[in-house]
């Protein structure tokens, strides 16, 4: 008869654990994390603490595990951002929270065969212009973290319905490279049938080497890195942080152009980087990287710094460029050559102006929203005073099974 051992070594590959003046910090993939009270540990037995592990002596290795687990669901109640400092909400699959219907996580279909996967919110930058207002300076009051696991099997399910090939597009509102297990969740994107490519927009500044390399390993096919200007001071004043170091990001770019295709893609903010788009189409040729310049939008709830030039006279820079470099630089060349193709559309169960019954799940990303669910999707209510329960909310957007809501 096998004895049982009177100690546990739960070990685990999503947390890691540091010890702090009589607290337990527990961050969970890797730039979110709680505190607990030592002592709530020390009360399921003698303790050791490792990076990757927790040992409990004096106790059979399930009673550990079920006792830790409680400690868990309570710690992550109070998650918080590690980069941003905010609480945020940790939306698994048990969560009831289905991942479409918001813009700040989960997934996008914006009937095309590009499906956008937003795995957690919140920036380490804080760009004058940011379209949707992250960063250092946002008015925001809550971050959000997806369940890799949940997130690739909704986005499994979406690219089957949708039948064709397509392509994953991780596109965070906040800077993916800070979801711990990214490399993970590319390799397990680009394993799922019919997807032709997974790419992401990065702002550079957390990337090295060897993330680079890990990137690559797990089947990156492009990576859009948001450059803005070369010039130090001006790089500095777009990213509306004194930290950041354009000479890093360039070796950074330089490196991740011998990876995989690299599309550096600056945002033209007039006034404030008209002469470094040329300096930047030269440096995309230099390297080997491609191109796509954008032109800055007005976002009503993004930062506006400057009035948003015309289409006409944007059109007029590109084609002025295109002159000078002989490379492509329109939009409609650069959607063809990236194939994006319309797709059969996912069902909307709502239509603008419905009142629906929704069920309060949590707080939002602002202070008057509530994440609520309904009709297999979720929906940001504004004016919901209540936190749990269901709700009556009237539903003002649907366009792409993006839904917003006014509570009633
Ligand atoms: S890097 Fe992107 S998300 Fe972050 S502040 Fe800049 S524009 Fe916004």
């Amino acid at each position: 008869m096998e004895l049982l051992s009177k100690s546990a070594r739960l070990e685990f590959g999503d947390l890691e654990f540091e010890e702090r003046d009589g607290l337990l910090r527990v961050f969970f993939y890797r730039n979110f994390f709680f505190d607990v009270d030592r002592g709530a540990l020390e009360s399921i037995g003698e303790l050791a603490v490792g990076r990757n592990f927790l040992e409990f002596g004096g106790v059979h290795e399930a009673r550990a595990r079920s006792l830790f687990n409680a400690v868990l669901d309570r710690g992550f109640a109070s998650l918080r951002h590690r980069v941003t400092k905010k609480p945020a909400f940790y939306i698994h699959r048990y969560s009831g929270i289905p991942l479409i219907g918001s813009n700040a996580f989960g997934l996008v279909d914006r009937n095309t065969n590009i499906i956008e996967v937003k795995p957690l919110s919140g920036c380490n930058e804080n760009c004058i212009y940011c379209s949707v207002d992250e960063g250092l300076s946002t008015s925001k009051v809550a971050d959000v973290v997806v369940e890799r696991s949940y997130l690739v099997d909704e986005f499994r399910k979406l690219a089957e319905f949708k039948g064709c090939e397509t392509e994953a597009y991780i596109n965070s509102q906040g800077e993916p490279t800070l979801y711990g297990p990214l490399p993970a969740l590319i390799r397990d994107l680009r394993a799922v049938d019919n997807v032709r490519g997974v790419v992401m927009n990065s702002n550079g500044s957390v990337l090295d080497e060897e993330y680079i390399d890990r990137l690559a390993a797990a089947g990156l096919k492009r990576l859009n890195l948001s450059l803005n200007a070369l010039d130090e001071r001006k790089a500095k004043v777009l990213a509306g942080w004194g930290l950041y170091d354009i000479n890093r990001i360039r070796k950074v770019a330089e490196y991740a152009a011998a990876r995989f295709e690299l599309l550096i893609a600056p945002v033209w903010v007039p006034g404030f980087n008209d002469e470094e788009i040329p300096k930047l189409v030269r440096f995309a040729l230099d390297i080997g990287a491609r191109i796509g310049i954008q032109n800055y939008l007005f976002y009503r709830k993004g930062r506006n710094p400057v009035k948003q030039a015309s289409w006409e006279r944007f059109y007029a820079m590109l084609s002025s460029l295109e002159k000078e470099f002989g490379v492509n630089l329109t939009k409609m060349e650069l959607k063809d050559e990236f194939r994006i193709h319309p797709t059969k559309n996912l069902p909307k169960p709502f239509r603008k102006g419905q009142v629906a019954d929704a069920e309060v799940k949590c707080p939002g990303r602002y202070p008057d929203e509530k994440v609520c669910v309904s009709g297999g999707r979720n929906i940001t209510v504004t004016g919901c005073a209540r936190d749990r329960g269901v709700v009556k909310v009237r539903i003002t957007r649907t366009k792409h099974n993006v839904f917003d809501a006014v509570a009633l």
